[in-house]
């Protein structure tokens, strides 16, 4: 029987962490035959409703739920981890300014990422879900020095999930028949999913659906502004969804990505693509399955989507210069 691996998740009471743990308790995050251990993070207040929590994750009696722990310490919480999920975040309320959202923010991630460098297990993966995801992600990594910085990664796998639903729609084809779907830059409103590279059934998606005014006008404001629109009909934000998109993440990321398709992950920039080195930023990635991950290389880029890389990129760049000026990284 394999050891059990030990997965932290911050804001484990929130709408995510409820959506999330049993997922991960289930098998679905790392495999049907890894045991997992729970280390769950919250601010003290928040304690009494993860106790909760974790009644119900005893009464499913998951086979692979090794055990479960829940602190309001990171330096407990991150101990031993080897997959850290940082889902809670300060939200951004009315009338707050963009510099004030990554101060309040600043607050969590500096010293998560210290704790995460100070005792998390050497293969530790961080993947940010809590916005703004890209830049936590950033503060978090700078703060922790000792951990190689493509262990910090942000997520925009629930857009590249949302683009994929989109174009299968439109096509009427399955999202099975989807792949190499791609979102570029940041998880924003400034995101930019690429259907040039997009295969449906192995057609070139762009020349199939042979449409730019819907592409432009239809298509990436709706997969960017999909939140807003749950939001609207369900009165809740996407909370499931984007449970499954941490958890698509993740599997893919610790087991690998499927032969020939590739997958959309935030990840330190290493120059690919003219994208600024070091800010993180959603690339087309394929992993190979033993925790490796490699930025797909070699795609042309035409006009339309080189501005609108750059747009993000440059969105990207500027939250740096402002975390910087914060003393955040
Ligand atoms: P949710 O669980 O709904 O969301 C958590 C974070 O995920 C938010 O930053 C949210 O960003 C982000 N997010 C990313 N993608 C999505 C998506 N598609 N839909 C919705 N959210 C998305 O928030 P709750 O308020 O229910 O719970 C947050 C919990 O975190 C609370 O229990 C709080 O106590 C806890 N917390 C814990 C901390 C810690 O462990 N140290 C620190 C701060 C908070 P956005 O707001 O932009 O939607």
């Amino acid at each position: 029987e394999k050891t059990p691996v030990r997965v932290a998740v911050t804001g484990a009471a929130g709408q995510i962490g409820y959506a999330l743990l049993f997922r991960i308790a289930s098998g679905a995050l790392l495999g049907p035959d890894q045991p997992v251990s729970l280390r769950l993070l919250e601010i003290t207040p928040a304690l009494k409703a993860v106790e909760g929590v974790i009644m119900e994750l005893d009464d499913c009696a998951f086979p692979l739920l090794h055990s479960i722990e829940a602190t309001d310490d990171a330096n407990v919480a991150f101990d031993g981890a080897s997959v850290a999920l940082l889902v809670g975040a300060r939200p951004r309320s009315r009338g707050m300014e963009r510099a004030d959202l990554l101060e309040a923010n600043g607050g969590i991630f500096k010293p998560q990422g210290q704790a995460i460098n100070a005792h998390a297990a050497d293969d530790i993966k961080v993947l940010v879900v809590g916005n703004p995801a890209n830049t936590n992600a950033l503060i978090a990594a700078s703060n922790a020095p000792d951990v190689p910085n493509d262990r910090f990664h942000a997520m925009t796998r629930l857009d590249h999930n949302r683009a994929i639903a989109q174009l299968a729609k439109k096509t009427g084809t399955a999202v099975s028949d989807i792949t190499n779907m791609t979102i570029w830059g940041n998880h924003s409103a400034s995101q930019y999913p690429d259907l040039f590279h997009t295969k449906v059934k192995g057609q070139n998606a762009a020349e199939l659906v042979n449409d730019q005014a819907w592409l432009e006008n239809e298509f990436i404001p709706t997969v960017a502004k999909r939140g807003a629109a749950i939001i609207d009909a369900r009165g809740a934000s996407s909370a499931a969804s984007a449970a499954n998109a941490a958890i698509d993440h993740v599997h893919d990321w610790a087991l690998g990505t499927p032969d020939g398709d590739w997958v959309s992950m935030s990840v330190p920039s290493d120059g690919s693509y003219g994208v600024p080195e070091g800010i993180i930023s959603s690339f087309p990635c394929v992993c190979k399955g033993d925790g490796t991950y490699e930025i797909v290389q070699g795609l042309e880029i035409d006009e339309f989507s080189r501005g609108r890389i750059d747009a993000s990129a440059n969105e990207l760049v500027e939250e740096r210069e402002a975390i910087k000026q914060l003393g955040l990284i």
